[in-house]
């Protein structure tokens, strides 16, 4: 495998030209498990382990994950360490739920987020504005990929409503199904280029991944999400497609669903609204604060800890709101965040009146 392929360019060859030197052989993480990764050189795939010294001394947001660039010192047949991992492009990443603020780096070096929802009853530029947010975070290029076209009596005006939230961003309507304008998803997957898709769950990530890979792939096709485990050792996470150019599809990726329906949120409100009565400062955000109900009831149990990232995560958007002032939101949206604001003035609120 030519390393331009996996996306190696001038840029990688500089920073690696030290590794180089020592010795070492570039490899792009195609894959990761537990600490298994497997490594795609210009020598073919290898099984790569970190060395001790990454393994210890690195900081978590720094060891390597799917999509990175890496250093390696090829051992026994077919295996090899991993020495160092290359500086990012891009990349996507979450704050884990638990010690507050830890980044966890989700994968790397993406070209492009495909941003996917669907044109049927499931449209939302709501969430389009969302992901565009998590796509603009990462570095990389957001493009806006409507499906299921061929379910859509008027694309036109859903088009026009998502030109509204997504000024100046790529929007191409799709069936992945049927395969309708397909062509012009070309541009991206170019030999070299990296992209991944998020969108909520049935919105046609599957279907256009499928696509994408086209009839050379079917056999590292990656399980469904609810094939428990299945083949998780031997799946592929970095896939290439018939095109050239590579999709990044990881259980991470995955879950990266920012809000996606609002009765979750709701939910979630309910919840930590009630919790939170207990925290002993009354602006407690729930993170390191000392006296904290909320993170006591995840430490108990009695909260799962994706609800409590979830506010953390609906926190951050809120901050990016304020910070972004802008008035030309529509009024759907306007109207959207105005409750959301709500929910979380009466949640400060209600935190107040007991303490
Ligand atoms: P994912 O959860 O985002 O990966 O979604 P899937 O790819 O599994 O698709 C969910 C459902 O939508 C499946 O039944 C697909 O066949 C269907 N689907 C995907 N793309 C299209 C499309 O363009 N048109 C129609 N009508 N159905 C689609
Ligand atoms: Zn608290």
């Amino acid at each position: 495998m030519q390393l331009s392929l996996l996306g190696w360019n001038q840029s990688f060859a500089a920073v690696f030209a030290s590794h180089a030197s020592a010795g070492l052989l570039a490899g792009r993480v195609i894959q990761q498990f537990n600490h298994i990764y497997t490594v795609a050189t210009e020598d073919g795939e290898l099984r790569a382990q970190l060395s001790g010294h990454l393994r210890y001394e690195a900081a978590p947001g720094q060891l390597p994950v799917t999509g990175d660039w890496v250093a390696l010192r090829p051992s026994i047949q077919g295996t090899a360490q991993i020495l160092a991992v290359l500086p990012r492009v891009t990349q996507f990443s979450r704050r884990a739920a638990g010690k507050a603020d830890r980044e966890q780096v989700i994968a790397a070096n993406l070209d492009y987020a495909f941003l996917v929802t669907g044109l049927d009853n499931d449209f939302s530029p709501r969430r389009i504005e969302r992901y565009l947010t998590a796509a603009w975070d990462s570095g990389s290029t957001p493009v806006v990929i409507l499906n299921k076209l061929d379910l859509c009596a008027d694309p036109a005006s859903r088009i026009h409503a998502v030109e509204r939230v997504a000024c100046g961003t790529a929007i191409h309507a799709v069936s992945a199904l049927r395969g309708d304008g397909l062509e012009e998803l070309a541009p991206y997957c170019l030999p070299g280029k990296t992209v991944a898709l998020l969108g909520s769950s049935g919105v046609g990530k599957s279907t256009l991944i499928n696509r994408l890979l086209g009839s050379q792939s079917q056999s590292t096709q990656p399980v469904r999400e609810d094939g428990r485990g299945r083949h998780t050792t031997t799946r592929r996470e970095l896939l290439f497609c018939a095109q050239g150019g590579m999709v990044i599809d990881t259980p991470g990726m995955r879950e990266l669903q920012l809000w996606s329906d609002d009765e979750a949120l709701q939910t979630t409100f309910d919840e930590i609204e009630t919790l939170a009565r207990n925290c002993r400062y009354r602006d407690c955000r729930h993170q390191e604060e000392p006296g904290c109900a909320v993170r006591q009831a995840v430490n108990d149990g009695a909260l799962s800890a994706e609800r409590l990232s979830s506010l953390h995560k609906l926190q951050r958007e809120l901050d990016w709101l304020d910070r972004r002032e802008d008035p030309s939101a529509g009024p759907v949206e306007r109207q959207r965040w105005k409750s959301i604001h709500k929910s979380a003035k009466r949640l400060k609120k209600e935190s107040m009146k007991h303490t």
